[in-house]
């Protein structure tokens, strides 16, 4: 017994050795000239698994929260409007950040388990002039997967910035900042980008940081200012030294061997995996009788599923008793229906030896508590999807 755990909630995830190995080298001097070519060099990384060369590059210290909010104060001023699509918890979150700046926010909640429809956004956009609108691509609350495409077509047309709060998909869904026309596109390190959490990252397009630019008032928080980071970034990516807050240096080393690890497999390649992988996934759910919170599979997420508990069956008790299996699930996170449903992360590293473990872990708890289901069919189903798809 190596007492291993599988770690496969939607956030932090299992990280490759070679991350964790990077996190433990001696610290350098922020200014090294090595450290200067390591961030220098994931702040070009990051470009190409945005899919986003005309893109400005942010790497701050703090959660993908603090990338939320660097994008609110740095584009909202007071009384702007702000169209938010919500599909979940995060959906409301955005809504919390922007009404701080005195944004004036306009909520489109799907209902459950379901996406807002296009005609809905449209229909909104068309009352008058919004400044940017923000959509959740993963909602990791829901495990509901939002196509950014057309909400950022929409926004175009309707001269509306568009933000993507894409903490639960980048490096996993599919991403295509710059063709697709999104405006910013943020995350942090401890999801599919697949570093220890304590990273925010953020891609500004041009045109957001000519909005930026040309703001009338200051930004209302000093420590996610622009005006602080951009010399930095920009300093960094010249390869010379800077200093606005000292960077957390062994972090951005892991950041680094992760980034080349996800464009050494390349970032097609990789949405695949999530998207076979995912499938394959709620395949073994559905073989065990349960039911996914999206109510289709066009809107499932790649990079987490949230299944319902079975009826007559306590939460608590299955987790706990995954749990037993040295497989970490994670529980509920929307308020309303906290207790009526689990959640499992798919991203980054994970394979399909790992989805097998989730599978027997959760297929042994539920006959351990007197499931009427048949041993051996989640996996079965698995496989066979697997197998299909090769
Ligand atoms: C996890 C998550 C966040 C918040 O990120 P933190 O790093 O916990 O601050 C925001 N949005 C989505 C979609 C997330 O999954």
């Amino acid at each position: 017994m190596k007492g291993r755990k599988l770690l496969m909630i939607p956030g932090p995830i299992e990280f490759e050795p070679e991350v964790l190995q990077a996190l433990g080298m001696s610290t350098t001097s922020h200014v090294a000239p090595d450290f200067i070519e390591v961030f220098g060099n994931s702040l070009e990384l990051m470009r190409k698994v945005w899919k986003s060369p005309k893109g400005q590059a942010f790497i701050v210290s703090g959660t993908g929260t603090l990338a939320m909010d660097m994008a609110a104060a740095n584009l909202i001023e007071q009384g702007d409007r702000v169209l938010v699509i919500s599909t979940g918890y995060f959906g409301k979150r955005f809504k919390d950040i922007l009404d701080r700046y005195g944004a004036n926010t306009t909520i489109l909640e799907a209902p459950l388990g379901e996406v807002v429809p296009l005609e809905a956004i449209e229909k909104e956009l068309k009352t008058g002039s919004f400044k940017a609108l923000t959509i959740t691509h993963v909602d990791t609350s829901t495990g509901i997967l939002v196509d950014p495409k057309p909400i950022a077509k929409l926004a175009q047309k309707y001269n509306t910035l568009s933000i993507l709060d894409g903490v639960c998909s980048v490096a996993g869904e599919e991403i295509n900042q710059d063709e697709w026309g999104l405006d910013v596109v943020l995350t942090g390190s401890q999801k599919a980008i697949g570093v220890p959490p304590g990273l925010a990252l953020l891609m500004a397009s041009e045109k957001a940081m000519e909005v930026w630019k040309k703001r009338k008032t200051p930004v209302c928080n000093y420590y996610a200012d622009w005006n602080n980071w951009l010399p930095i970034m920009t300093a960094y990516e010249e390869r010379r030294p800077s200093y606005f807050g000292t960077p957390a240096v062994n972090l951005i080393v892991a950041l680094e061997t992760s980034l080349k690890i996800i464009c050494k497999e390349g970032m097609d390649k990789r949405v695949k995996r999530h998207q076979l992988l995912a499938k394959a996934f709620r395949a073994g759910i559905t073989a065990l009788d349960l039911e996914i919170l999206p109510k289709t599979k066009q809107i499932a997420a790649n990079t987490l599923t949230a299944v319902y508990y079975p009826k007559g069956i306590d939460g608590a008790a299955l987790l706990s008793k995954i749990a037993s299996s040295d497989v970490i699930v994670a529980g509920g996170l929307l308020s309303e229906i906290k207790t009526s449903y689990f959640r499992i992360g798919h991203m980054g590293s994970v394979s399909s030896n790992d989805l097998l473990a989730v599978l027997g872990a959760i297929e042994r708890a539920l006959l351990e508590l007197g499931q009427n289901i048949v041993s051996g069919n989640s996996l079965q189903a698995f496989q066979n999807e697997l197998l299909r798809s090769n």
